[in-house]
């Protein structure tokens, strides 16, 4: 059985095409995103590589082979080039690059060789490049997007076809004395490789979109400054935590945490170190929250957390060591002075034997925030049930006592 070659490479030369005329279509929507920017270059490069190693009927044999098969190395070098962005997001290592240039060196010197040795030698070039694209892959996008693994499948497969390519190049000297020749080692290898890399670039094309739709999912549920929950995902993620401990009969604590003073450090030290103090603070309270804890940038310099199964008392004493915690923290300002910042909490409980929704606890926790703020701030105050302060005074009718 043989392989007609001829067939083969157009068949595949305009699977190629297509895949890479649609990448060029999606870059328009993603622009800003580098790495399929430089997977569809990979794609174009190597699309005219392989239309150049078909064109040998009417171009010059040894500029098909010198630009078809330099084509060929510099897609798969733009292969690499958008994974190291993607994963590391980092530039193609030196040694690499040396490694193009020298299997393009190599595809020249090597002219006038007999085509079984170029073939087996050429082979062995792409198997070379293909290996750091495979390795990195491996090393550090296997827990990534799930596509990335049938990227590294796909151009490993790649990789062995092409090493068995030179091997059986090697050995069978009559079977490549021309690259359109009819042969069943030839042909298969030939297809493999093909077809293997037009998959790994289907594959790719699946983890940047995979990518994107997690980007997308993170700025809807997240705070993008910070980089903890949004208001919205800590409201349902506080009634599903009143949900639980209602059926657990567990008690759940809410608590509101907001920055003391906080205009005056933007005022004083400016919007950038106010937004640095921001981040300072969401990293120190998460440090000391539970893998079940929930927590969230309710609005400007406001928090919240959500801490399912805690009683008032682990709730203060946790709170107490936030508070220490903020008070302490070390922020500077752009030109280094130092910028001091407190927290007032406002905490409620949930009891799961009278049940509250969490727009109730929220107004609670609410009220013993305003009760800290009142208290003199830097400090954490419970709400216990009576009305006071600003709230009683709403709520009291004219003239009525307010309960202290
Ligand atoms: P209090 O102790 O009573 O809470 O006083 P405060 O100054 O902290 O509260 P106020 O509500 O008067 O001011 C909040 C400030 O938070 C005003 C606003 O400019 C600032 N702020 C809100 N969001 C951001 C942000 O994303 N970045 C920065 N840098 N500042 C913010
Ligand atoms: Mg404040
Ligand atoms: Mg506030």
């Amino acid at each position: 059985m043989t392989l007609h070659i001829p067939t083969l490479m157009l068949a595949l030369l305009l699977g190629f095409l297509l895949l890479t005329l649609e990448l060029g279509v999606a870059l328009r929507r993603l622009h800003n995103r580098p790495e399929l920017r430089s997977w569809t270059w990979g794609c174009w490069a190597l699309f005219a590589g392989f239309a150049m190693l078909a064109a040998r009927v009417v171009v010059p044999v040894w500029l098909s082979i010198v630009l078809g098969n330099g084509l060929i190395c510099l897609g798969i070098l733009m292969y690499t080039r958008a994974l190291y962005r993607m994963l590391l997001d980092a530039p193609l290592p030196r040694w690499l690059i040396a490694a193009f240039g020298t299997s393009v060196l190599g595809i020249v010197v090597m002219l006038s060789w007999p085509m079984h040795q170029r073939t087996a030698i050429v082979s062995m070039f792409f198997v070379v490049l293909l290996v750091p694209a495979v390795a990195i892959v491996v090393r550090h996008g296997w827990s990534a997007e799930r596509s990335l693994r049938t990227v590294a499948v796909t151009m490993g497969l790649a990789a062995v076809a092409l090493g068995v390519r030179a091997v059986h190049a090697w050995l069978n000297p009559g079977d490549y004395t021309d690259l359109l020749q009819a042969s069943l080692g030839q042909g298969l290898t030939f297809l493999m490789s093909f077809l293997s890399i037009m998959g790994a670039g289907f594959a790719f094309v699946l983890a940047v979109f995979e990518r994107v739709a997690l980007q997308m999912e993170k700025l809807a549920t997240h705070d993008g400054l910070t980089g903890c929950l949004n208001r919205s995902t800590i409201d349902a993620m506080l009634s599903h935590a009143l949900e639980r401990g209602r059926r657990d009969r567990s008690p759940v604590s809410f608590v509101l945490l907001d920055l003391d003073h906080f205009k005056l450090v933007n005022d004083q030290h400016g919007h950038r170190t106010g937004d640095a103090v921001l981040r300072a603070f969401a990293r120190t309270v998460r440090e000391r929250l539970r893998a079940s804890d929930v927590f969230g940038r309710t609005g400007g310099e406001e928090f919240g957390v959500v801490l399912p199964g805690t009683d008032a008392s682990g709730a203060r004493r946790l709170l107490e060591q936030v508070r220490g915690a903020v008070e302490a923290m070390q922020v500077r300002d752009t030109i280094g002075h130092p910028v001091r910042i407190t927290v007032s909490a406002g905490l409620a409980v949930a009891d799961p034997a009278s049940p509250i929704s969490g727009d109730r606890l929220y107004g609670r926790a609410d009220r013993a925030l305003y009760e800290a703020k009142h208290g003199g701030r830097n400090r954490v105050e419970t709400y216990s049930g009576a009305e006071s302060g600003f709230f009683a005074q709403e709520k009291a009718p004219a003239g009525a006592k307010v309960p202290q």
